[in-house]
């Protein structure tokens, strides 16, 4: 599989031509062209494998028509923790460069007032860490009625860290009709669990 077989939009494409990538890895390859069906996705791969862009780059493909309306953002991605959250964020700042997309973070230590400053702008991606996108739902923030692409990523390691409960909720807030795509490095029953529950007829790609 070459990146030009795997239709994305040209604009994504000019962006990985730029960072130098010459052929999808395994993930993609297997994710991208569900992704871009509409498909729900269940990723078994661990970090160095190319996972992070076999979301994010049929997300901005997805995204890049269509604007976000004020405190309803139009796509989620949750990480287990900062560190992976600001990465998430620099990956989306990397595949779109030449589209227009308002991207917040959500994570902890930082002050609550500046997120909300974006929040209320319209976020295209908004990427957070479960705790803190809780908080600013229960303050009243934001609403998730306009989600229609969630990222789960490195659910095993939610698990470890006890986020589970936070994630069901999370999908709960969410339109049944979203589009889910869901990573984890092992598949616990815990973990079998919640994709039995919240993804729909998901393509099952393990790299
Ligand atoms: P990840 O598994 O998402 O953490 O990505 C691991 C690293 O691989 C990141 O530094 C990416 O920039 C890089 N990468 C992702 N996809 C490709 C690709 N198709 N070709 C070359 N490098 C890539």
């Amino acid at each position: 599989t070459k990146f030009s077989d795997l239709n994305l939009d040209p604009k994504v494409f000019k962006a990985i031509a730029d960072a130098g990538y010459e052929t999808p890895t395994p993930i993609q390859a297997g994710a991208i062209p569900h992704a871009l069906e509409g498909r729900d996705i269940l990723g078994i791969a661990q970090t160095g494998t190319g996972k992070t862009a076999s979301f994010t780059l049929p997300m901005v493909s997805m995204l890049a028509r269509g604007r976000a309306r004020a405190r309803m953002p139009r796509s989620l991605v949750l990480c287990p923790t900062r560190e992976l959250a600001a990465q998430v964020a620099e990956s989306f700042d990397t595949y779109a460069k030449y589209v227009k997309l308002s991207k917040a973070l959500l994570i902890g230590g930082v002050s609550f007032k500046e997120q909300d400053l974006l929040i209320d702008k319209g976020v295209d991606v908004l990427i957070a860490t479960p705790g803190r996108l809780l908080d600013h739902f229960e303050r009243g923030k934001l609403l998730l009625n306009g989600v229609q692409i969630m990222v789960v990523d490195e659910a095993d390691r939610m698990l470890d860290m006890g986020f589970i409960p936070d994630i069901e909720r999370i999908f709960s807030l969410t339109p049944f009709t979203r589009q889910t795509f869901f990573y984890s490095a092992t598949m616990a029953p815990e973990i079998e669990r919640i994709t039995n529950t919240f993804l729909s007829n998901p393509a099952r790609i393990e790299v």
